[in-house]
């Protein structure tokens, strides 16, 4: 980011025009609509520059001169609009020299700042600009946007503007910013959305109903947070990290999607660090409730989805055991994101019927049914499998599966990190240690493997090429 998006307060300053014609008489009105005093400095005025005035009475000041340096004396801002560039090169260096702020149009080289395009429902004002480098691609976006924003946004946010002081008086810091939420969601915003007058009165019987809830505990979001790319988290789950004022988090949890919780909410990393030994799970539900008991929202953000071997169901039981109320939000499991990223269909008629999500680590290996796993016509998905992987595949070989049955290793599926190793139960251990494919990763073994009709898709999904079946 070069340039640091800002709105900056122009009520009564003094802002210097340097143009008449059309384009000046634009930003000229901008200025004037932000409560500015416009000079506009041209030896003649366009009609378009002539009609400003009228709305504006006392505001806008021509000087009908030509352009020099000491114009700037009581300027806050310039812009140059003439159609000389190199005029507007010569204001741009007087008002550089004095620090002024400036912007020429159509030349953000010589600018100091530049305008972005708005989408205007004040007090809500959204900005969008992309460093000059596509004005017209802006512009796109701010229609998009448009079309997103209710045209009521502006009366709602007055009406909330308008009992800050109320709210903050009624509740104790902790609570505001969850009242805030409620009250967006309630019936008191859709009436100041839809312009209907009874809205402020709606707004103080909202603020009073949440006022006597006070003991309200907080609550927890257990989120799931996809196979890593923040594209695919679900909408529910995006909207929830924009509300939680917590969010404690594993290590399978990419950057990509920590990036979508809310700026100021603290964020609480519990996976395994390096070197230190990882909290416990009794430790992570005792911070849970802790946080939830003192009114805030609380983000449990999980690698994948909660309940695909990520122990969210005994985080569930101790909340309920405190009466803490609890949202699950599915996420996309990292064996489904693999298989997609791969282009391998998990099911496929008359090859496999079932997929089955076993843990491939070696702890886990004395209570799996391997001759289940290992049986035909069927896809397992094996999670936790790289560190124990020549073990895993010698418990399949013992149990009776083939050693030309096909496998694949998806490591770090979604990622821009993502490799894709295909081969037989028999070579893949090996394969595996030859590439130093690393977690996170799973091992998906089935029929289903060598099926796929478009090894390509696996490409563009990730620009990866994975390795061609040597099949
Ligand atoms: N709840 C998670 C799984 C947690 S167990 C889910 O539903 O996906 C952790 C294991 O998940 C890892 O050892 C690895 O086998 C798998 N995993 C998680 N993210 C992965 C990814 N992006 N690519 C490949 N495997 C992944």
């Amino acid at each position: 980011m070069d340039y640091l998006p800002i709105f900056l307060r122009m009520q009564e300053r003094v802002a210097v025009v340097i143009g008449g014609g059309p384009v000046a008489a634009r930003k000229a009105a901008l200025l004037l609509q932000c409560g500015a005093r416009v000079t506009l400095v041209a030896p003649e005025l366009s009609p378009a520059a002539l009609a400003l005035s009228a709305p504006h009475p006392g505001r806008l000041r021509h000087l009908a001169a030509a352009f020099e340096p000491g114009l700037l004396e009581d300027a806050q801002l310039v812009i140059a609009a003439t159609d000389s560039a190199a005029l507007n090169r010569d204001v741009a260096r007087a008002a550089r020299e004095r620090g002024l702020p400036v912007n020429v149009v159509d030349d953000a080289a010589s600018s100091t700042f530049i305008l972005p395009a708005i989408v205007d429902r004040s007090p809500v004002v959204v900005a969008v600009g992309s460093e000059g480098s596509s004005p017209v691609l802006s512009r796109r976006l701010r229609a998009q946007i448009e079309t997103l924003l209710p045209a009521g946004l502006g009366q709602l946010a007055r009406l909330a503007g308008s009992h800050r002081a109320q709210v903050r008086a009624a509740l104790p810091a902790v609570r505001r910013r969850r009242f805030w939420e409620h009250f967006f969601d309630s019936p008191a915003a859709a009436q100041a959305l839809a312009g209907d007058e009874a809205a402020a009165a709606t707004f103080a019987r909202t603020l009073e109903e949440f006022r006597a809830a006070a003991a309200a505990p907080g609550e927890v979001y257990l989120i799931g947070a996809g196979p890593g790319d923040p594209d695919l988290l679900t909408l529910r789950a995006a909207r929830l990290l924009q509300r939680a004022d917590v969010v404690l988090y594993d290590r399978l949890v990419s950057e990509g999607v920590l990036e979508r919780c809310r700026r100021d909410a603290r964020r609480v990393f519990v996976g395994k660090e390096v070197g230190a030994p990882p909290p416990t799970q009794e430790h992570i539900n005792a911070m849970l409730v802790d946080y939830a008991l003192r009114g805030l929202a609380v983000a449990r953000l999980k690698g994948g989805d909660p309940f695909i071997f990520g122990r969210g169901g005994e985080e569930i039981a101790v909340l309920a055991r405190h009466g803490i109320p609890c949202t699950v939000v599915p996420g996309i499991t990292a064996g489904l994101a693999a298989a997609a990223a791969a282009g391998i269909a998990l099911t496929r008629r008359g090859v496999a019927q079932t997929v089955t999500f076993a843990p491939g680590h070696a702890a886990a290996a004395a209570t799996l049914d391997w001759r289940a796993l290992a049986g035909p016509r069927q896809t397992a998905v094996f999670y936790m499998a790289v560190a124990q992987l020549p073990g895993l595949v010698e418990r399949l070989l013992a149990a009776g599966a083939p050693p030309a049955r096909p496998a694949a290793l998806v490591a770090q599926a979604t990622l821009p990190t993502q490799r894709i190793l295909k081969g037989r139960l028999c070579d893949i251990a090996s394969q595996a240690a030859a590439g130093q494919v690393g977690a996170p990763a799973l091992l998906i073994v089935g029929d289903v493997i060598g099926h796929e009709a478009v090894q390509e898709l696996a490409q563009s999904l990730r620009g990866t090429a994975p390795a061609r079946a040597d099949l």
